[in-house]
């Protein structure tokens, strides 16, 4: 790190690790886990999540485990494995040979449970869903004993043991923790620890298992298998806090992390519940999982973010117990802050007008030189055609200006072609209809890459060669939702309520430049003037090209909402 590097504050969870290091806990050791259930798509919050915990072990010679919680087989896949193994490793984390299932150690959580009801302290209950709700009470109310709290030590291996065996089935019996049915924390009175499943097939264990954990048990006490010195989680589950310590002490695992509770990220304009997006797919609001507008790490990944881009944000984000809703244009100030630095320039047209220039020889092919980058020649340069035949945007033509602020060209007017040659408008042709549908223009030979003496051409617009352009689609996305926080809004409306009709407009008949050909899918350019735009992995359409708006030059969203308010 160089002297003039500025050393970031610590967060408090580094603040507590080191003092843990300081005071020689754990022998010193750092350990961590990302613990995903595999029912759904990773999100930007995960990132969060992600970077936090293997952060943590990188920062501290430490360990970070990938352990996913698969305790609930009939919502979970191995499609969602294999995309969150693959998510993770493209964030740029390495979890070594530490990947693991909490279904690695169902037979372990069973004997713990064995256990718990050898020491009187777990039942086998027969109260049905509904009863149990009511028995458990409320905040301001203390639940009711079970009739079957008492059942004793004998009765109840006997009963689990036949649960086991497959002898009950679905609902009729549930093994439960027997705390205390009075407790203030709802989370302590006699919560289920177990519950009959059958004929479901669990990605890891297939048909090995009718009875499944529930993930307050497993969560916590998979955390003590692994060794997991500091358990790192958000803030919903300090409730849970108390119960997880109760588990740790009654079952020697041979370790008690130590949990500690960071505030969710939630992020404006879109939503991070893993059900609720598991609705969008469902339900065709977006086109998958990795749809470019989804806050996935896989539609992000595929709009054109970089992992280091969402990396830097995570870190910037920082890591509190408060609050962390963090506007739009936090996170894509981020990604462009990348993508300025480090996309190279490319000529585009996105709303095609043909332009041709009456006075350059008809086939004549011209090989010009444009730099990569404004400001950085390290990205050297690329070759771009000059033929007759260009293509220029409709919106940079107008037949007379509107407003002296309009420096693109119009009837009669000139304007320099960026990298190339200034032109003059002679002639506007229409059709029937009277829409523009080409220009007649004039080149000036002596304008190639400067203003000759005297001559005063102000704007400069971009342009795609019409012998040796390549037809493309672009695809322009913006927010998906119009409500920055479209899980609270107004009172009566639900969250797709508020869905943006307007994220995703096709352009079909786009020209680029040809140098695009040697673009990789997933790889993000500039397009001068238009925003920054990533090659689409794998999605051709009538055999061309299509690209996907990463984000825009500029915050237009600003820009709109001071416009209206
Ligand atoms: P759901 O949306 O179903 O409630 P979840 O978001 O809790 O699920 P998990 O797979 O359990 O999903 O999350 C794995 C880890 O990521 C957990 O430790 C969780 O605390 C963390 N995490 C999830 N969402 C966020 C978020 N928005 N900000 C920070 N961390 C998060
Ligand atoms: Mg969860």
């Amino acid at each position: 790190m160089s002297s003039e590097e500025q050393v970031a504050p610590k967060n408090f969870i580094q603040q507590i690790i080191e003092k843990d290091i300081a005071a020689g806990k754990n022998s010193g050791k750092i350990a961590t886990r990302f613990p995903p259930e595999p029912n759904g798509y990773l999100h930007i919050g995960h990132a969060k999540s992600i970077c936090l915990n293997f952060g943590v072990a990188r920062d501290y010679n430490g360990t970070c485990n990938l352990r996913f919680d698969d305790t609930n087989p009939h919502k979970e896949n191995i499609e969602y494995v294999e995309a969150i193994k693959k998510d993770v490793q493209w964030l740029g984390f390495d979890w070594d040979d530490r990947l693991y299932y909490a279904s690695d150690y169902f037979e372990k959580l069973h004997g713990f449970a064995v256990e718990l009801i050898k020491k009187g302290k777990a039942y086998v209950c027969d109260l049905s869903a509904e009863d149990i709700r009511t028995y458990r009470g409320t905040l301001k109310t203390p639940g009711k004993d079970s009739p079957f709290r008492n059942r004793s030590v004998e009765e109840n291996l006997d009963l689990f043991a036949r649960m086991r065996a497959g002898e009950f089935k679905d609902g009729e019996k549930l093994l439960r923790a027997k705390i205390d049915m009075a407790s203030p924390n709802l989370n302590m009175r006699d919560p289920v620890i177990y519950r009959i499943r059958h004929g479901v097939v669990h990605h890891q264990t297939g048909e090995a298992w009718c009875i499944y954990p529930m993930y307050d048990f497993t969560h916590c006490l998979s955390d003590g298998i692994e060794g997991i010195t500091h358990s790192l989680c958000t803030l919903e589950f300090e409730d849970h806090r108390p119960l997880y310590d109760w588990f740790l002490n009654e079952i020697d695992v041979g370790c008690h992390p130590q949990q500690i509770e960071f505030s969710r990220l939630v992020l404006e304009s879109t939503i991070t519940s893993k059900r609720k997006l598991t609705e969008l797919v469902n339900e065709g609001f977006v086109e998958g999982w990795d749809d470019p507008r989804m806050p996935t790490i896989a539609g992000m990944r595929r709009r054109g973010y970089s992992a280091k881009s969402i990396r830097d944000f995570c870190e910037r984000i920082g890591v509190t117990r408060s609050d962390n809703f963090i506007e739009m244009a936090y996170l894509e100030n981020c990604i462009r802050e990348d993508l300025n630095t480090n996309a190279p320039r490319r000529m585009a047209i996105l709303h095609p007008l043909k332009v041709v220039i009456s006075n350059y020889p008809e086939d004549k092919l011209e090989q010009l030189s444009a730099a990569n980058h404004p400001q950085d020649e390290s990205l050297g340069s690329r070759e771009i055609t000059f033929s007759r035949e260009v293509y220029i945007d409709r919106n940079d033509f107008m037949e007379v200006a509107p407003n002296k602020k309009f420096k693109r060209l119009v009837s009669g007017g000139e304007v320099r072609l960026r990298n190339a040659y200034v032109i003059r408008c002679d002639e506007v042709i229409k059709n029937e209809q009277g829409e523009i549908i080409e220009l007649h223009c004039s080149y000036d030979e002596a304008t190639l890459g400067a203003n000759p003496e005297g001559r005063k051409v102000k704007g400069v617009i971009h342009w795609v060669s019409a012998n040796n352009g390549i037809a493309a689609e672009v695809r322009l996305y913006d927010r998906l939702f119009t409500h920055p926080n479209p899980d609270k809004a107004e009172e009566g409306t639900d969250y797709k309520d508020h869905l943006n009709s307007d994220s995703l407009r096709t352009l079909t008949h786009c020209y680029l430049e040809a140098s695009l050909d040697q673009a990789q899918p997933g790889e993000t350019v500039q397009f001068e003037r238009e925003g920054y735009f990533c090659l689409d992995s794998g999605h051709v359409v009538d055999d061309k090209p299509v690209f996907n708006r990463t984000v825009t030059l500029r915050d237009t969203w600003a820009k709109i909402e001071k416009k209206s308010g």
